[in-house]
């Protein structure tokens, strides 16, 4: 079970920057290391050997003193490293929304309660200070690289770029006009123009984000489909949310709306396909057949009641599942740990086998299956040589992990994100022993009590 990792992947991907740095220059050892290469696979007594943003190599801490004798060395005792968490699906300035409305069916909580705040206060400062607001929240519980869903990108991406953490940013399309946009077209063009801003950067990455079938025309989706492929980005669309989606798509369409977007020829390699609670059989092998992914929002579900998403017969099929928390005003937290054990104690429940959705199948959905479903797995996902050491430690010396028999089942059973200690981002230090590096917490509160008391007087 703790067999070492030969380290070697062959890195092809244009994403991945080379490190301007040649030779290794820090260590970062821990109890335990969680490479996510291998099923049940866990390293003990290791240490990760970086180079600039990259990990070069993987070794027993016993043959530190002899190989890298002069190297700057973080020893974390007591503590598991692992790759970092992938938020495959959230809405980050939403956190400014946190609490505003709950406990209301879907449509009506985003017709009467969130589309008219956001349509009043969505602007520039709500997008910068939102993201950055999310981004604490992520950082502070592991997570290295989420996919945002949001209006005004060039803002999403400038608070990603100071801050230093990972992003996919969906370039969000609508067909309804918006502070931001007049229509889909203008969605896109904006889209695009951040893109062609952005794309070279080692932390930003882009795909189409058209809201979901029933807010975007099939002709805008079609063009999407287009683009993508010209492009090769991934597209991310809600999808098969609840029955009420389905049934008013069938009543004006008379089709489902995984049969129109099967004929346009979204399902695909490409396709994310968001929440999927009400699948049948067939659109399972559909989605299975076209190597589409589908990203699971169990806690986001849960709250709106809106389905659950058959991961296992999903996972069964061959389909790579990831995981995403949703926007905080429909979950209310963009806490990975957390999401993961909704997602396999659901999973175990809906399916009625205890064997579901496992500890390590589900942190394996929020790394390595994040990451693929996003098009990054050349670059993060796994802690391996050649891979961008986007990295967490999480303390597993406390009361509630202790012992540790297995520390994948302490991380998904156990643990709470209060007791992630450390996280780098492409080699570079983003929290330690908790504390933001790259962000003023002090800041943060007072822009969310600023926003809250101009949302409370509208
Ligand atoms: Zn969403």
């Amino acid at each position: 079970m703790k067999k070492p990792v030969t380290a070697g992947t062959n890195v092809d991907n244009n994403n991945t920057k080379p490190s301007e740095k040649v030779e290794p220059d820090h260590i970062i050892s821990a109890d335990w290391i969680i490479p996510m290469t291998q099923v049940d696979h866990w390293l003990e007594k290791y240490a990760i050997v970086l180079s600039g943003s990259q990990i070069v190599d993987l070794i027993p801490q016993s043959e530190i003193s002899s190989q890298y004798p002069e190297i700057n060395h973080t020893c974390l005792s007591g503590q598991v490293l692992m790759p970092g968490l992938i938020n495959a699906h959230c809405h980050g300035a939403m956190n400014l929304l946190r609490g505003l409305s709950d406990d209301l069916p879907l449509k009506q909580w985003l017709e009467q309660e969130i589309w008219p705040v956001e349509g009043q206060f969505v602007d520039d400062s709500f997008i910068y200070q939102g993201t950055q607001h999310a981004i604490a929240e992520l950082l502070r519980s592991g997570t290295t690289c989420f996919q945002d869903m949001y209006f005004i990108p060039e803002q999403i991406a400038r608070a990603v770029q100071e801050t230093g953490i990972r992003a996919s940013i969906g370039m969000v399309v609508m067909d309804m006009k918006t502070n931001w946009t007049n229509n889909a077209q203008d969605c896109i063009d904006q889209g695009l123009s951040v893109f062609d801003q952005y794309k070279h950067s080692s932390l930003l990455s882009f795909n189409f984000a058209p809201h979901a079938p029933y807010t975007v025309a099939k002709n805008t989706l079609e063009k999407l489909v287009m683009l993508s492929n010209e492009l090769n980005l991934p597209v991310q669309i809600h999808a098969h949310e609840t029955r009420d989606e389905i049934e008013s798509f069938l009543n004006t369409h008379s089709i489902r709306p995984m049969t129109m977007m099967k004929e346009i020829g979204m399902l695909s390699p490409l396709l994310n396909a968001v929440h999927m609670t009400q699948l049948n059989e067939t659109e399972i092998e559909w989605l299975a057949e076209s190597g589409s992914h589908v990203i699971h929002c169990p806690q986001s579900n849960m709250k709106l009641a809106s389905g659950t998403c058959p991961v296992t017969k999903l996972i069964n099929q061959g389909v790579n599942v990831a995981i995403g928390t949703d926007g905080a005003a429909s979950n209310n937290d963009l806490d990975m740990i957390d999401e993961m054990r909704s997602a396999s104690l659901l999973a175990k429940l809906s399916s009625e086998k205890p064997t579901s959705l496992t500890a390590y199948q589900t942190l394996f959905a929020a790394t390595a299956g994040g990451a693929k479903a996003l098009g990054l797995q050349n670059q993060i996902g796994t802690l391996e040589k050649g891979k961008a050491a986007d990295i967490i430690s999480i303390n597993l010396n406390t009361i509630e992990t202790q012992p540790v028999y297995n520390p994948v089942s302490q991380i998904v059973y156990a643990a709470s994100r209060n007791q992630v200690s450390h996280v780098w981002v492409n080699g570079k230090l983003l929290l330690e022993k908790g504390n933001l590096k790259t962000l003023n917490s002090d800041t943060i509160l007072q822009q969310a009590q600023q926003w809250r008391d101009r949302i409370v007087n509208r």
